[in-house]
């Protein structure tokens, strides 16, 4: 197809937490597969997709200071250290607004119940294979990675739940709730997703990889860098993460 060249161009533009900075080798979060010509072909990204057939029928929205029993989650900070992910407009580093979602998160969790493990609590560098490392050795329930989006395209904003290929039905349903807990939260989401993610397939534990938003639109991006919006969609998160437990 004679667009075919431009079409992957601005696909590979759309994968979301380029760090011009480091070396690509340690920074992506995705696997290389995910930049293959195949990527997107048969998934769209303004498409939902077919994850919904894996939501639970009973997904009301959790009350806050639900137990979640003796559930393990590894909280997975995205990025970190020498690694600061993508950058708003204004400047801000995706490590430190993903970090406060995530430490949100942690204690959300935890006051419902959860044992939390941490891959970072601060400003430090994790390679992407200690982090599933991490969440093999903990024997996690499951891990949530956090990340904050970004695409050229600076129109485009919303959150995006991911899971990896080879994702488990378990993933797949959490992926679900969470996607429909940040919208009950009045967060808007563009997609449930299945692509290569490293941190979600280099073990063999559930794992999800939430994208909050795009630190590329300016009102999203102002919106996550803000404390009281960082705490609404680690409490989603968590709501999201409440109901798939139950
Ligand atoms: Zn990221």
């Amino acid at each position: 197809m004679r667009y075919y060249p431009i079409l992957i161009l601005f696909l590979l533009t759309l994968a979301g937490c380029p760090n011009p900075n480091a070396n690509s080798t340690t920074t992506l979060i995705r696997d290389r597969d995910e930049y293959s010509a195949n990527a997107y072909k048969y998934k769209p990204y303004y498409q939902k997709s077919n994850l919904s057939n894996y939501s639970n029928s009973n997904a009301a929205q959790a009350t806050a200071g639900k137990s979640m029993g003796n559930v393990i989650v590894v909280v997975d900070p995205g990025h970190g250290g020498k690694d600061p992910g993508t950058r708003s407009a204004t400047g801000v580093q995706e490590k430190k607004v993903v970090l406060n979602i995530a430490l949100h998160l942690r204690d959300i969790l935890s006051s419902r119940g959860a044992r939390v493990i941490m891959t970072r609590s601060n400003d430090a560098y994790i390679s992407l294979d200690r982090r599933a490392d991490i969440a093999e050795e903990a024997n996690a329930d499951l891990l949530v990675s956090i990340h904050a989006d970004y695409v050229s395209n600076k129109s485009i904003s919303g959150a995006t739940v991911l899971v990896g290929k080879t994702a488990s039905s378990q993933s797949k349903a959490a992926a679900v709730a969470v996607d429909r807990a940040l919208n009950d939260a009045g967060i808007a989401t563009r997609a449930t997703r299945a692509q290569g993610l490293r941190v979600c397939q280099g073990h063999s534990r559930p794992a999800i990889l939430v994208e909050t938003g795009f630190m590329s639109n300016t009102t999203e991006a102002l919106r996550l860098v803000n404390p009281w919006y960082q705490k609404k969609v680690a409490t989603a998160i968590a709501d999201g993460l409440t109901n798939y437990f139950r």
